[in-house]
């Protein structure tokens, strides 16, 4: 394996590497060659941020930022505030930002970010230090034709509000494109919130017309009700179809008649989390993939379907609206089943897609109806579907590596255009 320091730490880059290196080969690509390149990424940034806390206290917290690649353009990609947090797994998941991007061919490079922190247990105030303490700590390697950072897990508009000021507090000037994600009377997209959902939607309906079945008669299984969660199983359900699962960090609940979405959302908003929900029945965590449904959408975090649960998934397609949920040993038991996966870089890059037009947006200083914003999102969205099928069927392979073979051709073929600095 590569010699990138802290790369067993939890081995999710040593697992991406492996599957770039399975696309790579089928592409022809030599390993001493420029593809060589793609396998290490281009910066890695680790910060420590003290923080006086509202009881007093001073504490310390670790931050990362990886810029996997600013090859097709600024790097762009996602902060998580999660308690396990660490570099292998920042560094795998700014790989596949590089991916991703180039997949659905917007003009960035890849990047990813996390502070090591749980923010359950803080205040507003302690979460506002962190954040702009993060940002300062970064602000040299960030800026709308650098580094663009985005929402992630436990991440949301107000977090990238602070990151907007605290980067224009820097500059002397309002900077909104520095960062995306943001509120709309912040330079935010409309339809930016739910741009993630919404992609994974797009791709079951175009999963659902390639496969030839009825969408509207699915049955379907949500893993993690958070922002990608929630709007995935609401916009399916507009659709007609059944949500009969959904679930959350604590745990899981069912009904087989599907569950009221809306009431859902509207109970999390008060209780914080599903338990007790009185509409369905109580399930654990990892029943919940294993449940009787259509389409199962994990859209809660990495490593959450493996060896050890993949020969009872029942779902005959998984669109993946996570990073990463699918281990690489259970992708082999779900390529023998016959379940169709939609890889995480294609069924999300709804977010990274109007978070370049939010970029886009900012720079030109005008800002687009929401339903033009939608539209564009499946004018990209659709065709990057089709290549990615037309990927699979002329190389024999599934989705995943259909879609890491032709993220690598682009970014391959940009670095051989531009040439190597040295
Ligand atoms: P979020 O913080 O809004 O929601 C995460 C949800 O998952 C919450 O309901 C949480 O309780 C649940 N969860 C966390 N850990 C869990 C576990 N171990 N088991 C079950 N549930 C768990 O986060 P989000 O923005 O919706 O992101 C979810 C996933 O989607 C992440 O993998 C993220 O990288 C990916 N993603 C997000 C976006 C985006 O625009 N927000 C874009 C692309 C990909």
């Amino acid at each position: 394996m590569i010699d990138v320091p802290g790369s067993v730490e939890s081995g999710l880059y040593e697992a991406t590497m492996a599957r770039f290196d399975r696309a790579a080969q089928l592409l022809g690509l030599d390993h001493q060659g420029v593809y060589k390149i793609i396998r290490y990424p281009m910066r890695e940034v680790t910060v420590y941020l003290p923080v006086h806390m509202d009881d007093g206290r001073f504490e310390v917290f670790t931050g990362y930022r990886v810029q996997h690649s600013i090859a097709r353009g600024p790097a762009k990609g996602g902060i998580r505030f999660t308690p396990d947090v660490n570099l292998d797994e920042v560094r795998a998941l700014a790989a596949w930002m590089t991916m991703k991007c180039a997949v659905v061919n917007i003009p960035f490079g890849g990047a990813k970010g996390g502070v090591k922190c749980d923010p359950h247990q803080l205040s507003q105030r302690e979460l506002e230090k962190i954040t702009r303490r993060y940002t300062a700590e970064i602000l040299e390697i960030l800026g709308p034709e650098k580094d663009v950072p985005a929402p992630d897990m436990n991440t949301n508009e107000q977090v990238m509000a602070w990151i907007m000021d605290t980067y224009s507090m820097h500059a002397r000037q309002t900077v909104t494109a520095v960062v995306t994600g943001k509120p709309a009377s912040l330079g935010g997209s409309r339809g930016r919130r739910e741009a993630t959902g919404r992609g994974v939607m797009i791709m079951c309906q175009q999963a659902s017309k390639w496969l030839n079945f009825d969408l509207s008669k699915s049955r379907i299984a949500v893993q993690g009700f958070g922002n990608v969660g929630s709007i995935s199983a609401n916009l399916l359900q507009k659709l007609g179809c059944r949500i009969v699962a959904v679930s959350d960090i604590q745990s899981g609940i069912y009904n087989e008649n599907g569950l009221d979405i809306n009431g859902v959302i509207a109970y999390i908003k008060q209780n914080k989390f599903l338990k007790g929900y009185p509409e369905a029945q109580e399930v654990d965590n990892k029943s919940l993939l294993e449940v009787d449904c259509d389409i199962l959408i994990p859209a809660a975090t990495e490593d959450q379907i493996t060896a050890a649960n993949a020969g009872r998934i029942q779902a005959k397609v998984i669109c993946e609206g996570a990073n990463g949920p699918t281990s690489l040993e259970a992708e082999k038991i779900l390529d023998e089943k016959g379940v169709v996966v939609i890889p995480d870089i294609l069924a999300n890059a709804g977010g990274v897609t109007v978070s370049y037009f939010e970029w886009v947006q900012d720079r030109m200083g005008y800002f687009w109806r929401e339903d033009v914003v939608n539209e564009r999102l499946e004018d990209v969205l659709v065709p990057s579907f089709l290549e990615v099928v037309d990927y699979s069927q002329r190389y024999h392979v599934n989705l995943r590596t259909a879609a890491y073979m032709l993220g690598i051709q682009r970014v391959v073929d940009t670095i051989q255009l531009r040439g190597l600095y040295a």
